[in-house]
């Protein structure tokens, strides 16, 4: 299939006429072509949404027509759901279980949310007592925003970077990842067919490289959305300095999930697998460090071994599938980097941390359990971005609560217990944007999503999303008129 990419409402070759391939991760069979966009591609894009912002409807349209476009839009998405988790599966290495309970009806939800979220962005009055009027403040769109994103969630994120910056009224130019554009192309479609005027949105299918560079350094883009790792949100941050344009950024993870010696093993054993596993470790929410208390150390270890080895690895078309593969030979080569490391370093390999048998095409690999591991060793240090668990055995809430926090990171956190009194204590003294308890993964479109330290700045979802989407503007209106009679005497009235 050859796709084409979405410039100014028209579906758009790359200038240059070249074109990438795009495979299925499962089979590494070649499944698709799409335009490899320039850096003249993604200008051609920023120029239509700002002409689209400045001289176009959609910044000025009342907030319940936009909703309403984007509730169109979350209506085509569910007719054509069954035909998005498939396309989500092959090209995104997600099991198609996942991508049909997971993804796609979050993709949904999310678009809805902010269709609805759309009609509550309007104006305040305040009380300024110490001028003794009232004022108005205005949230109004910022302008041109860019969204970069990343290739585990290939839809759920483009939603992320266009339902809510459309809801508050601005224009968006996204580019998904070199990996998987194909969801974010077909979304577009759909947006269009909603409604979305041409210029509004657009998708750019190019490199980091060169089509990401110039949507966050071109002097017309207002505000810049990324999503992806640390250390590219760095040079994110370095690039979008120059022209001071606003940025959030949502990036790495090194989340730990603390067993506390009341948990409910076999609940807690069954989480772990999810908050380690899912989508083959590859999600910035990961639970990647598994604390134990010192006293449930082995007969947790020797259970959570037992049900690891239960998990089916597989394509992600089949619908017995746990596991699927990794995104690429070159993420899986990293990881196995990661897993070789832990083994220099003295951790010990207590299952897996090899190529499955059995599955000779695609990007397989074994999920893995080191244990002993200390908070000094790579592995137990940076995003490994894969199936790997660390274990680290702790003696005292207090321990447990430094090894926790031992970390440049802070996206989430995972506490298990069956005290929940003593698990929220523990919960509330971990410096993460998300701790659940006795949970782990679960996002709401209405809660906050976002990082701590170096996992990122600014959130995602909820209001707070939706505001980082707007400038507030001061009204300053007296209707009085009394307020310039008391100019400090600079200017004396008649
Ligand atoms: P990545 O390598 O940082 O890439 C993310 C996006 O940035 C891709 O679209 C990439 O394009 C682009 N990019 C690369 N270099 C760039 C540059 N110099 N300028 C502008 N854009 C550039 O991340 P990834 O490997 O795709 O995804 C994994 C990472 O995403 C992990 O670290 C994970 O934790 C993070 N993540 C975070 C969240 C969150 O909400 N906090 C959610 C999901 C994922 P190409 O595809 O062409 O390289
Ligand atoms: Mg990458």
């Amino acid at each position: 299939m050859e796709y084409k990419m979405l410039i100014d409402g028209g579906w758009t070759e790359a200038a240059s006429g070249r074109r990438s391939g795009v495979i299925d991760p499962s089979t590494e069979e070649a499944i698709a072509t799409v335009p490899r966009a320039s850096r003249e591609d993604a200008r051609a894009a920023i120029d239509a949404a700002r002409d689209s912002f400045d001289g176009g409807p959609w910044p000025q349209m009342r907030t319940d027509e936009r909703g309403d476009v984007l509730e169109r839009l979350a209506r085509l998405l569910e007719e054509n759901a069954e035909e998005f988790a498939s396309l989500e599966a092959l090209n995104g290495g997600k099991p198609i279980r996942q991508a049909s309970f997971g993804d796609i009806p979050m993709a949904i939800e999310h678009t809805r949310y902010f269709a609805q979220l759309a009609k509550t962005l309007g104006e305040e009055v305040v009380e300024l007592p110490d001028i003794g009027i009232k004022s108005r403040v205005l949230r109004e769109p910022i302008g041109v925003c860019t969204g970069i994103i990343p290739w585990n969630y290939p839809l759920l994120m483009a939603v992320w970077k266009i339902a809510p910056a459309l809801a508050a009224g601005n224009t968006v130019i996204l580019k998904p990842a070199t990996y998987t554009p194909l969801t974010a192309l077909e979304y577009a479609r759909l947006a269009m067919k909603a409604g979305v005027p041409s210029g509004v949105l657009n998708v750019v299918t190019g490199s980091g490289s060169e089509v990401g560079e110039e949507l966050v350094s071109n002097p017309k883009v207002d505000r810049v959305a990324f999503t992806g790792s640390t250390e590219v949100g760095r040079k994110v941050m370095a690039m979008a300095a120059s022209t001071v344009k606003k940025v959030t950024l949502e990036l790495g993870g090194k989340a730990p999930m603390v067993v506390l010696e009341d948990a409910d093993m076999e609940e807690a054993i069954r989480g772990t697998l999810f908050g380690a596993f899912l989508h083959q470790g590859q999600v910035c929410l990961s639970g990647t460090r598994l604390l134990l208390p010192s006293s449930l150390h082995d007969s947790f270890l020797k259970r959570l071994i037992e049900k690891t080895k239960s998990l089916r690895l597989g394509p992600t078309s089949s619908w017995e599938t746990d596991l699927g593969p990794l995104i690429s030979e070159s993420q899986r080569e990293g990881v196995e980097g990661y897993i070789a490391g832990g083994l220099g370093d003295g951790a010990r390999l207590v299952h897996g941390g090899r190529r499955p048998e059995g599955l000779e095409r695609g990007f397989y690999l074994e999920p893995t359990i080191f244990d002993d591991v200390t908070s000094d060793m790579t592995i137990a240090r940076e995003e490994i971005f894969g199936p790997v668990l660390s274990i680290f055995a702790y003696d005292g809430p207090e321990e447990a609560v430094d090894l926790a926090n031992a970390t440049t990171y802070g996206l989430a956190a995972s506490v298990w217990s069956s005290d929940l009194k003593r698990a929220e204590e523990v919960a509330r003294r971990i410096r993460a944007g998300t701790v659940w308890v006795n949970h782990h993964h679960i996002l709401s479109c209405a809660a906050p999503h976002g990082g701590y330290g170096q996992s990122g700045i600014g959130r995602e979802l909820g209001i707070w999303g939706l505001h980082e989407y707007t400038e507030l503007k001061h009204l300053f209106l007296d209707e009085s008129g009394e307020a310039m009679k008391d100019a400090f005497g600079l200017v004396s009235p008649e």
